[in-house]
């Protein structure tokens, strides 16, 4: 599959790149390209423009500080999960990045991409000549959706598997743009609307994540289900964290939803509880409550709800060491 056609810049500092994009309304980020540029080739995304980021200093390392650890957005995933401490101090965050896609996706994906990747539906991540045998849906630019009878929402799902750890680690993301620079909670980058998932104003690149230090050497993991063992997107992931010594959990899916989603209602039962088997094992009726999923993939949303409940028992399990 050939690439359409596209006007390329590499801009060498951030306010270059704004520009950039500030200029050309249709303009977008290009960092690893694992998720874009296959977009792209399916036509189902399609830029006139592309800003390589890649050539920007500053935007790619590991630091870390009294505040925490700060990774710059364009840090690729493989160098996350084998810096050795970072598998010690956030072992959710080595597992969430190590289990994406396949190497080729780990040594090319940046951090920044992952989290800002394009939500995904089994009728729009398609070739063109796939979707050709039906009318074009909502988010491909048509007026209709093939999952659920509306015509102006889009169910597609958000199944990035870094951004339910990250979740759990309370990061943040700092956003530099023509407006200025922005921190925001990671929570609030996630819009819940499947044609625009990202709160990103269209000038905007996503340039670090924060994560800060109460959530570094606590027990922590990352679960995902999938159907193969690399080359796969999660048909449920599930990140599992123990806060301090109060009994207070974090919990968070992937794959299950619009956008990445805390398991507010486990957690709340959890809190102040020891992790028996019994309380996981009641609390995985009201981890099936957390999402909606739709049916934006070949695995029915009752299988989904049944995986949720399942794979917090698990990561629980995992993140305190025990055995299953
Ligand atoms: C076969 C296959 C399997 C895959 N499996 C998985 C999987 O299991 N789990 C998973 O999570 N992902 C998976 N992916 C998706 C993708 O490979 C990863 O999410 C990867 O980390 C994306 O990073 P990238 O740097 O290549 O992003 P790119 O493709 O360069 O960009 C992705 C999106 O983010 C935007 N973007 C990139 N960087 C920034 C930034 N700094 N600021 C603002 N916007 C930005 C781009 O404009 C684009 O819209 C898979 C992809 C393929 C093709
Ligand atoms: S949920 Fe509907 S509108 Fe969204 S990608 Fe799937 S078919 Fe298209």
């Amino acid at each position: 599959m050939k690439l359409p056609n596209f006007e390329y810049f590499e801009p060498n500092d951030i306010q270059e790149a704004v520009a950039i994009l500030q200029k050309q309304p249709s303009a977008r980020i290009l960092a690893g390209g694992t998720d874009l540029l296959v977009n792209m080739k399916h036509r189902v995304e399609l830029p006139e423009v592309l800003v390589n980021i890649k050539r920007i200093a500053g935007l790619d390392g590991i630091e870390s500080d009294d505040h925490g650890i700060r990774i710059g957005a364009l840090t690729p995933l493989k160098r996350i999960y084998s810096t050795p401490w970072i598998g010690e101090r956030l072992p959710a965050l080595a597992q969430a990045a190590s289990s994406v896609g396949a190497y080729h996706h780990q040594s090319m994906g940046s951090l920044g991409g992952n989290l800002c990747q394009q939500n995904r539906c089994k009728f729009f991540n398609q070739s063109r000549w796939w979707r050709s045998s039906r009318p074009t849906c909502y988010k491909a630019g048509g007026d209709i959706c093939h999952v659920v009878n509306q015509k102006e929402i889009c169910y597609s799902g958000y199944c990035g598997d870094v951004a339910p750890a990250l979740l759990v680690l309370n990061a943040t993301v700092t956003l530099a743009g023509a407006g200025g620079t922005r921190q925001i909670p990671l929570e609030d980058l996630f819009t819940g609307d499947g044609k625009a998932p990202l709160q990103l104003d269209r000038t905007e690149v996503l340039t670090e994540v924060a994560i800060p230090r109460e959530s570094l050497d606590v027990p922590s993991s990352y679960i995902k289900f999938a159907n193969r063992e690399s080359i796969d997107f999660p048909i449920v992931g599930c990140a599992f964290l123990a806060a301090g010594t109060g009994k207070e959990y974090r919990i968070a899916f992937t794959a299950v939803d619009r956008k990445p989603v805390r398991g507010k209602k486990v957690e709340a039962f959890l809190k102040g509880k020891d992790l028996t088997e019994d309380h996981l094992k009641e609390s995985s009726g009201l981890a099936a409550k957390a999402a909606s999923p739709a049916r934006t993939t070949v695995y029915a949303p009752s299988y989904k709800r049944k995986l949720m409940g399942a794979l917090v028992h698990k990561a629980a399990n995992k993140a305190m060491r025990r055995p299953d």
